[in-house]
């Protein structure tokens, strides 16, 4: 246990503390920083926390995290929306969107099932993806989520409930190598595999 002599100092590593991936004593090296920084750089770090609460939210189509009701993604005319990217977080947008390489519209899950982990159909955002296509005009749904035995069960999932209406439903090709999560692609392989994908159907059905 690290010994404080300020109640601020300690609360202050306390809650740096419970950010994912950061120990006491890298909370205690941030908050030093902090200290020491000058007040309008502390100022600007607690702006952009509090904006995070206040103003940013969920794309009401995609579920991408947006300023506004509806992303710029889905707003943007030039996107192709009759081609839906099925993806397991926001993470995953901001790594496919970053090959350049895709140019239709995403659909967020949230996760992807995992009785595990307490993670059912009604936590993830599917009814709200079946939504979307039966409103009409969709073409393709990609399917993009990990090469994992949840990802493959969530895959399955949805390409039971959408194989009668839409003409199209492709996969990523996994050269991506299985177990790796989309984020940790390289651009080049992921664009490569966007590029390169297969139908759903002829890899994972008819075997
Ligand atoms: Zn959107």
């Amino acid at each position: 246990m690290l010994e404080f002599f300020s109640k601020h100092l300690e609360n202050a590593v306390n809650e740096i503390a419970k950010l994912p991936g950061i120990g006491k004593r890298t909370a205690l090296r941030l908050t030093l920083h902090l200290v020491k920084a000058d007040k309008i750089e502390v100022a600007a770090l607690t702006t952009a926390i509090d904006n995070l609460k206040e103003h940013l939210c969920y794309c009401k189509n995609c579920f991408n995290l947006s300023d506004k009701d509806v992303c710029d993604i889905c707003e943007n005319p030039k996107r192709d929306h009759a081609m839906i990217c099925v993806v397991q977080d926001i993470r995953d947008v901001i790594a496919i969107e970053n090959t350049n390489q895709y140019t239709g519209v995403y659909h967020v899950l949230g996760g992807v099932i995992s009785p595990m982990d307490g993670i059912g159909i009604n936590q993830l955002r599917l009814q709200e993806l079946f939504d979307r296509i039966d409103a009409g005009g969709v073409r393709e749904v990609v399917l993009a989520l990990p090469a994992t035995v949840e990802g493959d069960t969530t895959n399955f999932y949805i390409y039971k409930n959408i194989k009668d209406k839409v003409s199209e439903i492709t996969t990523i090709a996994r050269g991506v190598g299985i177990g790796e999560e989309l984020e940790y692609a390289d651009e080049v392989t992921l664009g490569r595999s966007l590029m390169g994908r297969t139908s759903f159907e002829s890899v994972y059905v008819k075997r």
